[in-house]
């Protein structure tokens, strides 16, 4: 048996458990035998050959939607449950017996409505009416084409008060549907509306509001996971931590609000010199990570020089003469330190960039001593 068919506990696969092909099997076997009794009955007006006949052309079509299941053929489907399909696989099965079924014809016609049931949660509304609406009218034309062939075995009056009462009921069956499909719509919508409140919630929790990068807890979970997959693997990863300089002077000259307008720019300018998996994150205040994944030192020191060179060129509109730094320590992991220890490397070596001048990029030598190795124009 194929994975598609069975899972490995013996169940059978989602697809099909969601399918209304094992309801519809059930219903089948409940078909087959009231045409076998209306058959005992002498109900049925061509004799026992010809109902063999059509109890397998019906049966060969489930086994047809069995075998779509256990090939995986229904994936092919954009209803990979393919309700519609046996839905009127079924249908069609009910009405040929009923053209044969003389007297008891509403009792095989009542099996249409558990047919339709799984059609009410399952079907587009318009397409659940269609079923509903070919039912109906081929009852109707069955009606027609047995007045006109065997009229000795019809009560007209009779089966007309059969089918309008089947019509009835059916008509009923789908203003229920109708009220099903109204608050399947209205889920549907809040679901969306909730998921997207959710994707912006989670959004919120890991980002810094003024500058949009990650904030220092998602920071450390994301470089948790970095640091895992580093010592398991033995891949190098370095961080940089960037502090502004000066930065409380360029509140008390130009105001906070220009000093938020630093932090943004500065944030996006870091932002642009990242590529795959390497992050920035807002640790607090003015002071911001990197974390290079897949990278050395020389090349974190290389980026760290890049994004330092590049800061006093950032122009603000609200204040077209200001100009700002950044001093920058940056250490490369060693493996089996923790990031407590990785990330006060690197603060020792802002550390000592700014004791040396600010704007400038200083490199944490591997443990614990810092050493400068890179300095940056002044
Ligand atoms: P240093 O070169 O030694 O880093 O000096 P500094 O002035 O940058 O450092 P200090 O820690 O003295 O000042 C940091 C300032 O950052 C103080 C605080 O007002 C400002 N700050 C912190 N968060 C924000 C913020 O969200 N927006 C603005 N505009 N300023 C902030
Ligand atoms: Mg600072
Ligand atoms: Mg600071």
């Amino acid at each position: 048996m194929t994975e598609q068919m069975l899972t490995s506990n013996g169940s059978a696969p989602a697809t099909m458990r969601r399918s209304p092909l094992l309801a519809s099997l059930l219903g089948a076997l409940a078909h087959t035998l009231v045409c076998w009794l209306a058959l005992q009955l002498d109900f049925f007006r061509e004799g026992g050959e010809l109902f063999y006949q059509i109890i397998a052309v019906v049966w060969s079509g489930y086994l047809g939607f069995f075998a779509c299941f256990v090939l995986g053929l229904n994936r092919h489907f954009r209803d990979t449950s393919m309700t519609l399909p046996i839905m009127l696989w079924a249908t069609f099965g009910l009405l040929l017996t009923a053209y044969y079924i003389d007297q008891v014809r509403l009792c095989v016609m009542i099996l249409f409505f558990a047919i339709l049931q799984p059609g009410v949660f399952r079907l587009r509304f318009p397409s659940f009416v269609a079923v509903s609406a070919l039912c109906v009218g081929l009852y109707g034309v069955i009606i027609w084409r047995l007045s006109v062939t065997h009229p000795e075995a019809l009560d007209m009056t009779a089966e007309l008060i059969q089918w309008a009462v089947f019509t009835l009921i059916t008509a009923g069956v789908v203003v229920v549907a109708a009220e099903i499909s109204s608050i399947r719509q209205q889920l549907g919508s809040r679901n969306g509306q909730l998921a997207g409140l959710v994707d912006r919630i989670q959004e919120m929790a890991i980002r810094d509001e003024l500058t949009g990068l990650y904030n220092r807890r998602h920071a450390v979970e994301r470089m948790v996971k970095v640091r895992e997959m580093a010592n398991r693997n033995a891949l190098d990863f370095a961080v940089a931590y960037l502090d502004l300089d000066f930065f409380k002077r360029v509140n008390d000259t130009y105001g906070h609000n220009v000093g938020d307008e630093v932090l943004r720019s500065f944030a996006a300018l870091m932002g642009e010199q990242l590529s795959g998996r390497d992050f920035a994150a807002r640790l607090g205040g003015e002071e911001f990570l990197i974390v290079l994944v897949k990278s050395d030192l020389e090349n974190c020191a290389q980026l760290a020089e890049r994004v330092r060179s590049a800061v006093p060129a950032l122009r603000f509109a609200s204040a077209s003469d200001l100009s700002v730094t950044v001093s920058i320590g940056v250490a490369q992991f060693s493996a089996g330190e923790s990031l407590d220890q990785l990330l006060a490397r690197a603060d020792d070596a802002l550390y000592k960039a700014k004791h040396s001048g600010r704007n400038q990029v200083c490199l944490a030598a591997d443990g614990a001593t810092t050493s400068e190795t890179e300095e940056g124009t002044e």
